[in-house]
């Protein structure tokens, strides 16, 4: 059966996600999108981000729970690749999300940059005072063989000391707090 095209309706977007860069810290043997350190330092731009950001403004939908919480298939995520490896530019995105009202905000991580106590306290921090709702951590038997495990407790721990809601995503499993 065939269907014009002019008859063909698309649902408007209700949630979302922004990739930073396929740039990654390492290069997970199962990773959908090849990403790692060989990629080059390509980053979107904060312009394109904030003109996407504005047609999706007002369609992005929270989670049930609330326009603050976090939920896998709501809201927006900004990913990659390692969006903390260019920190400064993450920061920026989240403080364009929050201006436009975006609900549900959150970013992934595997959490390379954990390795100190305060530097991932004081991000999270600095990161939720922009707007930031939640924190996706990435680990799995493919991330721990460059990322200790113990970075992704550090990173739930103080994200859930600075409020920053925190889910944690292995290839089986997931949960929500
Ligand atoms: S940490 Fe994530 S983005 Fe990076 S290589 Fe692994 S699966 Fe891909």
């Amino acid at each position: 059966m065939w269907i014009k095209l002019e008859e063909f309706k698309i649902d408007e977007p209700k949630s979302g996600g922004i990739f930073l860069s396929y740039r990654c810290s390492g290069s997970c043997r199962h990773c959908m999108y090849s990403c790692s350190p060989e990629w080059s330092k390509d980053w979107i731009s904060p312009e394109d981000v904030e003109e996407v950001l504005k047609h999706l403004s007002g369609k992005i939908q929270g989670p049930r729970t609330g326009p603050r919480a976090v939920g896998l298939n709501s809201g927006l995520h900004f990913t990659g690749g390692e969006p903390f490896l260019n920190y400064d530019l993450l920061v920026e995105l989240v403080g364009t999300a929050s201006r436009l009202d975006i609900p549900g905000t959150f970013v992934e991580t595997n959490c390379y940059w954990c390795g100190d106590e305060d530097l991932t306290e004081e991000r999270f921090s600095e990161l939720k005072e922009a707007g930031l709702d939640g924190l996706l951590v990435s680990v799995n038997p493919f991330t721990a063989e460059h990322v200790p495990v113990e970075n992704a407790l550090r990173a739930i721990e103080k994200g859930k000391k600075c409020s920053v809601r925190t889910c944690w995503f292995t290839r089986r499993a997931s949960s929500t707090d």
